[in-house]
């Protein structure tokens, strides 16, 4: 097969994806920085730092004059925008904690409650119920023209972000662009893709909506999880409350679970037959599965160099149990024939619109230096240099409609390089924990425990032996 050259590449993703892109003339700073670099993550230094310090500062001035609940947590601690001249003010920018994002009252205070997180303009957002459940208040602002997602933590609190749809489309596009640019030259548009997520189309469940993009940067893909999943089915699947399932609803879902996994042998079954180039994306609980089922049955296959898995959302696969990423890729290998550098993993959350990408040379993760701040903070949430375990936070200038400069429930590692290949960025370690006192969530998670009760751990007598 005939490689493009990486320009050539971008420009076919760019033809494919031109519905996210607004037009040039109507760029801020952080559009700039995407939408006009090429390879994300081989930008150098200099030029990166003063697009990313362009993107965060006007992503800052923005939100501190169109959000008064944020202007007010910011004059609180005496920081206004002439407080941030150069790339050095940044880390004086007042951060938020991410626990902010679950404090949300129920019914019609909720939608006011969304309003006041918001920045900039709302549409008018009609709700009709005088008692609207948490599902019917986000379908109000998305019938609106807005994009409102949310993601469910063991604590049973969910966390919701409101995205106007120029920022998700930001957020889309850079997903699908950072992960092609790292595959360079693997991907190409007519490729078959399959989606272990909730279908895009019928979910506000983070998990499943950040996929939408897939649909339109792959020709042909097939969706795991079809159904509709309400928002209380995922709360009740991560708070572990009692009677989730009771016993006739758990039969049935065991059952279509496993045709699940079936139907996913099935398309490889098929695509061993043609020489098309083919892509699983989504949860690595569910591709496990897969390799699981076909490690018991004894049978394997072949892709070799035409296949890779891009993983998100973590990596619990049992209770209480994590399954190495590098254990993975050896069972890809060995199950698919796909080989260890197109098994890449994705870092993203629900907050931010930055995505941390696996090089595939080295498996670190790289941040998306041109738009997008990284740091990791101490106890006190003081920064800390490179090099030393702390939690996560970031600055993310893509953040348009809500104020992203957030504090997160992950303990990382930075580093100033990466240790394996010649990309110029900062990359994440890939081994990401949850914080001690942290409720455990995660798009993975979320996938994990809405199907796992059904596939069956180690121990488990569960339908997919063989
Ligand atoms: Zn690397």
């Amino acid at each position: 097969m005939e490689t493009l050259s990486l320009e050539a590449y971008l420009k076919e993703f760019d033809f494919r994806l031109q519905k996210y892109i607004p037009p040039p003339s109507d760029w801020t700073p952080a559009e700039q920085a995407i939408f006009q670099v090429p390879d994300p993550y081989r930008v150098e230094l200099d030029s990166a730092k003063t697009m990313q310090f362009a993107a965060i500062r006007y992503a800052f001035q923005r939100h501190f004059e169109h959000n008064s609940m944020y202007r007010n947590f910011c004059l609180e601690y005496g920081i206004s925008p002439p407080d941030i001249c150069g790339p050095e003010d940044l880390e004086k920018i007042p951060l938020i904690s991410d626990h902010f994002f679950k404090e949300h009252p129920p019914g019609r205070d909720f939608a006011a409650w969304i309003a006041n997180i918001f920045t900039g303009e709302l549409p008018r957002i009609t709700i009709r119920q005088t008692q609207p459940s948490f599902e019917e208040v986000i379908q109000a602002f998305n019938a609106a023209g807005l994009v409102i997602a949310y993601s469910s933590g063991t604590s049973g609190r969910q966390t919701v972000i409101p995205r106007d749809r120029r920022t998700y489309n930001i957020s889309e596009y850079a997903a699908a662009r950072s992960a092609i640019a790292m595959s360079y030259p693997q991907w190409q548009y007519n490729m078959s893709g399959y989606l272990l997520m909730p279908n895009p189309f019928k979910t506000n469940v983070y998990a499943g909506k950040v996929c939408q993009v897939y649909f339109d940067a792959i020709e042909k893909v097939n969706v795991a999880i079809d159904r509709q999943i309400p928002a209380h089915i995922v709360r009740m699947a991560m708070s572990n409350e009692k009677g989730f399932q009771p016993t006739l609803i758990r039969f049935i879902n065991r059952l279509s679970n496993i045709r699940m996994i079936d139907r996913i042998i099935h398309w490889l079954e098929m695509h061993e037959k043609t020489d098309r180039r083919i892509i699983m994306v989504g949860a690595p609980f569910l591709a496990w599965a897969v390799m699981n089922r076909l490690q018991k049955q004894g049978r394997r296959f072949d892709f070799g160099q035409r296949a890779g898995i891009v993983t998100g959302g973590g990596w619990k696969i049992y209770e209480g149990q994590r399954l190495p990423a590098a254990e993975f890729r050896r069972l890809a290998q060995e199950t698919l024939g796909i080989q260890p550098e197109y098994c890449l993993d994705v870092y993203g959350m629900v907050e931010g619109n930055g995505w941390m990408v696996h090089c595939p040379e080295g498996h670190y993760l790289h941040l998306p230096y041109t738009y997008y701040k990284g740091m990791v903070l101490d106890n006190n949430y003081k920064p800390l240099s490179y090099g030393e375990w702390g939690r996560f936070a970031f600055l993310d200038g893509a953040a348009l409609s809500y104020p992203g400069f957030i504090i997160t429930g992950d303990m990382v590692r930075m580093l100033e390089h990466c240790p394996v290949c010649d990309r110029p960025g900062p990359v994440l370690e890939p081994e990401i924990r949850r914080a001690s006192g942290e409720d455990m969530r995660g798009c993975g998670e979320e996938v994990r425990r809405m199907v796992s009760a059904d596939i069956g751990g180690p121990n488990e007598q569960s339908g997919l032996s063989t």
